[in-house]
């Protein structure tokens, strides 16, 4: 079967993230934050896209001329009858080379301005003082959500923008009333759990009033594994390594061939899942453990103290 493109706007399907109810906007192919443990990277829509822009992952590439693009997506969206985006899927919408151009700024006023009802950004990058006026601006159709690891470290995430600037523009944001949330994402059990790691980290979270958390796990393969031994320290990999359990690949989106994972060990996982919920609760957040990303089939809905999200939680 033929690999599907990357497509600018594409409906949600069954089985990913709040069941497909939304639209993913995909406006290039690539991202230069580098996350070592990056999936996008290894999609076929996005390899195929690199090939056909003649570029790599890390050197991104709008889908279309950049000064066609933010029209192209706005008459895409009314096409479509689209009410809620979901920016984005396989990059993220704060490449800094993008952010710097304007055109993020371009992409976000035009959808702004379309019909669309909810414009949902999910990033690991940093909005520049334009765009941060601009959600501001238009506070009601913004769900704004930053992620962020506790552990957080230049070797799994080489080129992300300072934590503490990324977390400061959250909390702009949701002091103007912005929905904004935290993305624990994806979090390593046994590493981004431990108190000293996430104690502090929870305590900036709530000292900057950002009390919204979902939190969510690493899920691995083998192509990742390999991008890991090459990347991480030994120590670093060692640790990450022993808390899967690698007999084993769950197939998280029932349709797409791709998407199989090996999971973090299910023992480690109630434990962490108690830590971090514990911690979340008796700090004052209000919090869900993200549902996608947690082993399909009998594990689902385990989780007594960590309510999952139910796709509506930063929507
Ligand atoms: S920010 Fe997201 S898309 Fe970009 S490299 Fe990291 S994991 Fe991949």
């Amino acid at each position: 079967m033929a690999a599907e493109p990357l497509r600018l706007v594409e409906k949600g399907s069954l089985g990913t993230c709040w069941y497909g109810k939304y639209h993913y906007v995909e406006p290039w192919a690539g991202c230069s934050h580098g996350c070592a443990y990056c999936y996008a990277r290894l999609r076929t829509p996005v390899t195929g896209k690199l090939r056909e822009l003649g570029t790599v992952f890390e050197d991104p590439r709008p889908l279309w001329p950049a000064d066609e693009l933010p029209r192209r997506i706005a008459a895409e969206v009314l096409s479509q009858d689209v009410r809620v985006v979901k920016l984005c899927r396989y990059t993220d919408i704060m490449n800094p080379a993008f952010v710097r151009s304007g055109l993020t700024w371009e992409i976000l006023d035009a959808l702004a301005r379309s019909p669309v009802e909810r414009i949902i950004v999910t990033t690991k990058g940093l909005p520049d003082e334009r765009l941060l006026a601009l959600m501001r601006e238009h506070k009601a159709k913004f769900s704004y959500n930053a992620a962020a690891r506790p552990a957080a470290d230049s070797a799994l995430e080489p080129h992300l923008p300072p934590l503490a600037d990324r977390l400061a523009a959250a909390a702009a944001l949701r002091s103007a009333g912005v929905q904004t949330t935290i993305h624990l994402d994806p979090l390593v059990a046994g590493i981004d759990d431990e108190a000293a790691k996430l104690r502090p980290f929870l305590d900036d979270l709530r000292r900057r009033g950002l009390l919204r958390v979902m939190f969510s796990y690493l899920l691995l393969s083998d192509p990742i594994l390999a991008r890991l031994r090459d990347q991480l320290p030994p120590r670093l990999l060692d640790r990450i390594v022993a808390a899967y359990d690698l007999t084993r690949l769950d197939r998280y989106l029932p349709r797409d061939e791709e998407t199989a994972y090996y999971s973090t060990r299910p023992e480690l996982k109630h434990a962490s899942v108690d830590k971090v919920a514990g911690a979340l609760r008796e700090l004052g957040f209000e919090f869900v453990l993200c549902s996608l990303k947690s082993t399909p089939g009998p594990e689902r809905g385990e989780y007594r103290d960590a309510k999952p999200c139910d796709g509506t939680f930063y929507a």
